[in-house]
């Protein structure tokens, strides 16, 4: 029997490579040379969130029918690109939601108690020199999350327990939580700003200036959604400016790249996307990554396919 040709376009986990490379021929970045030779043989890409296939790629695999990202975001692949091309894109939905709803958590306990700052105190040997500035009590705090989706409600659940938690997005749930029609009402009635709305078009620079001033001097910007949805500039600015107290980010608009003056401040807390690097839950996205291709390769239904807009 033949064995399927798939192109990996993204680091995966040793585990994962092996799977995929025990189900068929793996390519990874393929060159023209071998674009040349074998583009009409791929059936499956295998991908990331963060890298996506770029539609150009897409356009040259004419018996491509699989596009099997290993994360939630879909916001690198065009889907309706691809399935007028008869390409089916699938996620990992809901297996990460725990872990970057709980990465919210602690972004936003990490930077009001400036933990980071604390622990950097104790290693240099400052301790017995002095005490560190106050921090920021977390307790009592108003929390409006942009996005009540899958993670967003789980963020809500948890951060019920600190304080009163408001919502925005394109739809009002069914939920026992004040909802605010755009993100900047939401802004203006919280102290902590968590963005956990997915990517698009729509979505991008949802967090702008405007929003940040709403925030205002108290307030504080979590992002574990995707940087193109905050304008990454404004947020530069405001915080330069002291118009937003400080933000925790786990997502930036060039990533691996973060700005120098987030970098440089003393008021942001910032982790390289991690919010769903665990090996509990890497290897259960990993496992519905497999999922999803075996059923693809069977033929049978795919578990967790998204629908074309
Ligand atoms: P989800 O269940 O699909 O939730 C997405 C939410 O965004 C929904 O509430 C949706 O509103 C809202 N939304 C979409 N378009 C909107 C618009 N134009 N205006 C306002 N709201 C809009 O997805 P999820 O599983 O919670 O994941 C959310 C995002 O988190 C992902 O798309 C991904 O980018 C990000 N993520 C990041 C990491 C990380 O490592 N940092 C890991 C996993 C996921 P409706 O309910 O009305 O559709």
């Amino acid at each position: 029997m033949n064995r399927p040709t798939i192109l990996q376009l993204a680091p995966m986990s040793s585990d994962l490579e092996a799977a995929l490379a025990a189900r068929g021929e793996v390519a990874r970045t393929p060159s023209e040379a071998w674009l040349a030779e074998h583009a009409a043989d791929v059936t499956a890409i295998v991908t990331g969130g963060g890298t996506g296939a770029p539609r150009e790629l897409v356009e040259r695999l004419p018996n491509l029918r699989l596009i099997a990202i290993n994360g939630v975001g879909y916001d690198k692949v065009d889907v309706a690109h691809a399935a007028a091309r008869g390409v089916t894109v699938t996620n990992t939905p809901g297996v990460l939601t725990d872990d970057v709803a709980d990465l919210a958590v602690g972004l936003v306990i990490g930077l009001q108690r400036n933990l980071v700052g604390a622990d950097r105190h104790v290693r240099d040997g400052q301790w017995p020199k002095g005490e560190l500035p106050l921090a920021r009590k977390v307790t009592g705090l108003r929390f409006g999350i942009v996005g009540l989706g899958r993670i967003g409600r789980a963020i809500a659940d948890r951060l019920k327990v600190f304080g009163p938690v408001a919502y925005t997005g394109r739809t009002k749930k069914d939920v026992d939580l004040p909802f605010h029609p755009d993100a900047a009402s939401l802004a203006a009635a919280s102290d902590v700003l968590i963005v956990a709305v997915s990517a698009s078009a729509e979505t991008r620079h949802l967090i702008d200036a405007v929003v940040l001033k709403a925030l205002g001097p108290g307030g504080v910007l979590v992002n574990v959604a995707r940087g193109s949805v905050v304008d990454e500039a404004a947020l530069v600015a405001a915080i330069d400016s002291r118009q937003i107290a400080g933000a925790a980010l786990d997502v930036f608009a060039d990533e691996p790249h973060v700005p120098q003056p987030l970098v440089d401040s003393n008021r942001t807390l910032l982790t390289p996307h991690i919010a769903s690097a665990t090996v509990e839950t890497r290897a259960a996205m990993a496992a519905l990554v497999l999922d999803n291709l075996d059923a693809f390769l069977a033929g049978r239904p795919l578990p967790t396919p998204i629908p074309p807009p």
